[in-house]
């Protein structure tokens, strides 16, 4: 039995690193690809099964919380003039780039340097990423990764394996704020496929990470009872979603006047815009702390709340953080907004140097008052491409953020999304839940109508159900008009 336990503890510490090395952290959580027997393991601390890059970028990221503005100056110096310098003497980009804004990494003396460098974005990638790779992308220990390009058409890059030990740091680090702890039960509704278990449950267990997974693609009715009442089982846990599926639930805790179970400590939010009602809501129906964290696949930036405060603080330890104008200076002005870029610390194959991520936040100081870390705090972060508008008659945007209806509007109703086509004319279609009657449909009318004020018309549309995106994301708006 020795023999078996330890060759399990062997295969699980494996299987929990392969795991990690393949998956972007920040839209999914980590999978284990084959079933280990968890009981034996189960003794084993979680920090010891994630391997030692873990835990030294842990140590780190959890040190840099207390770092003086000198200290975090220093290590970014130090980070930024590494990455320079590997794309600079591995790189027939940013050699040619570089030289011709007439830069070279030694020269670096100050991090407002960076601004003599030209700043790169999805266009770059696609046109020169043969010639931004510092190595042979052949081997092992590279993964080739997608993420979302203009127009819905995937834009791919290469990023090392050893990626997502360094962002689990910074997430554990982050959750740490809101209670988490390592190894404390997770219930995760973010976009997995869960086929249904014997009793036909679509649920399934990871007993390495103790992970409860949920499918977020079946919140039905009943399907949202039997997930409810099962995470009332697993003990002290969190919630970690995206913010529609923790939306849903609230809504449908609401609806049906049941308590939330009283064993969640905190929900965990990431990959999505938050809208600010649906943290209310989900705060006030589950009694516990709404905490979300922003990321993205090229991994230039990464921010989360902090134990006081909303805003995004942003992690000093994962990239150098610039917030520019639509000219191309670093804004650090509060109350201004500017698009998101950064220079990361984490991608070593193909290096992001002044990488604008089409990401929108607004300004809020170096450093959060309520905590003190000597953080760049940013708000109201938004996606370029996923803001999710409509197109009225006269050719204005009405933000879905403007329309979510805070009243009884969509009472009764299980999901809604909006379908354009043509300015100033829209479909809602409409999912109704147990109940919903005539009624509903005239006060969705009148109620959004007043919105619209006769700048858009739109009707409404009863349908089974809304497709969410592959990645089990909701789209309240499926827009068909160029809206960039
Ligand atoms: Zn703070």
């Amino acid at each position: 039995m020795v023999g078996a336990w330890w060759a399990g503890r062997v295969d699980g510490k494996v299987a929990v690193q392969k795991a990690f090395s393949a998956k972007n952290l920040w839209e999914r959580s980590p999978r284990i690809v084959r079933r280990v027997a968890g009981g034996a393991l189960g003794i084993v601390p979680l920090s010891v099964l994630l391997g030692g890059s873990f835990r030294r970028h842990r140590r780190r990221v959890r040190e840099s919380q207390r770092w003086t503005a000198d200290q975090l100056r220093d290590f970014q110096l130090d980070a930024v003039r590494r990455v320079l310098r590997l794309a600079y003497e591995n790189t027939a980009y940013y050699r040619r780039t570089f030289d011709a804004a007439g830069f070279h990494p030694d020269s670096l003396r100050r991090l407002d340097d960076l601004q003599k460098i030209p700043t790169t974005d999805k266009g770059t990638l696609r046109g020169h990423l043969r010639e931004m790779c510092t190595r042979p992308v052949t081997g092992a220990g590279v993964d080739y990764v997608t993420t979302g390009g203009t127009g819905g058409e995937p834009l791919g890059f290469y990023i090392g394996r050893d990626r997502s030990a360094i962002e689990y740091a910074h997430l554990v680090t982050a959750w740490e704020r809101a209670g988490y702890r390592l190894g404390m039960p997770m219930a995760v509704f973010r976009g997995r496929v869960v086929q249904p278990d014997a009793a036909g449950l679509r649920h399934e267990y990871d007993p390495l990470l103790r992970h409860h997974y949920y499918s977020n693609f079946h919140m039905t009715d009943e399907n949202m009872r039997r997930y409810i009442e099962h995470v009332s089982t697993v003990g002290p846990c969190v919630l970690h979603v995206y913010p529609s599926s923790i939306a849903a639930l609230t809504r449908f805790l609401m609806r049906i006047g049941r308590p939330a179970p009283g064993n969640v400590r905190a929900i965990l939010a990431e990959s999505e815009i938050v809208y600010p009602e649906q943290r209310r809501l989900a705060e006030k129906v589950f009694g516990c702390r709404f905490f979300s964290g922003y990321g993205h696949t090229e991994k230039v930036v990464a921010s989360a709340e902090c134990e006081h405060s909303t805003d995004q603080h942003v992690f000093p330890t994962y990239g150098y953080f610039e917030l520019l104008d639509p000219e191309g200076r670093p804004i650090t002005t509060p109350g201004r907004t500017g698009e998101i870029a950064g220079t990361g610390f984490i991608n070593s194959v193909v290096p992001f140097i002044r990488y604008r991520t089409g990401d929108y936040a607004t300004y809020v100081a170096d450093r959060c008052g309520a905590c003190g870390r000597a953080h760049v705090c940013i708000r109201d972060i938004a996606g370029h491409r996923t803001q999710e508008v409509l197109v009225a008659v006269d050719g204005a945007r009405i933000s879905w953020t403007a329309l979510n209806m805070h009243d009884n509007t969509f009472d009764r109703v299980r999901q809604v999304q909006f379908y354009q086509d043509t300015p100033g004319r829209a479909v809602l279609r409409v999912v109704a839940a147990e109940g919903f009657s005539e009624a509903d449909r005239r006060r969705i009318q009148e109620s959004l109508g007043r919105k619209f004020d006769n700048r858009l018309e739109f009707k409404l549309e009863m349908v089974d159900a809304i497709p969410l995106t592959g990645r089990g994301k909701v789209v309240y708006v499926d827009q068909r008009l160029p809206v960039e």
